[in-house]
């Protein structure tokens, strides 16, 4: 069976890329039927947006979840500070029951530690 460079589309970009004949021969050797549907741009775009896909399903997920002093890591949510309205992000789902602040607000507004002492 003869083999004949083939012009093929790519289905994700569009971009027209060669199916060569050795690829072909490649593919039939290892018994794939099926021809490549993407450029291999994509295709390589493909397996390394898969590949940490796998990663994200792992422990770590940078974003949702901060570390505190290397202990487990929190979810945290996305909250806007109520004293200053920055946005900021809280260890608890905030529900409108106690109002969010962000660090800098929270330090200004809670007491300060050392008259809870002296007493
Ligand atoms: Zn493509
Ligand atoms: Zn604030």
């Amino acid at each position: 069976m003869a083999f004949a460079d083939k012009q093929i589309s790519c289905r994700d970009c569009g971009t027209v890329f060669v199916f060569t004949a050795g690829e072909q021969e490649f593919y039939a050797n290892k018994g794939l039927m099926n021809e490549p549907t993407r450029c291999p741009s994509c295709r390589t775009a493909r397996r390394s947006s898969q590949s940490s896909l796998e990663q994200a399903d792992g422990y770590v997920r940078y974003g949702n979840f901060a570390s505190f002093g290397g202990k487990t890591p929190r979810q945290m949510h996305p909250a806007s500070c109520a004293e200053c309205g920055q946005m900021t992000e809280v260890p608890f789902v905030p529900r409108g029951e106690r109002p969010v602040y962000c660090s800098t607000c929270y330090s200004k507004l809670k007491p300060p530690r050392e008259e809870v002492a002296r007493q």
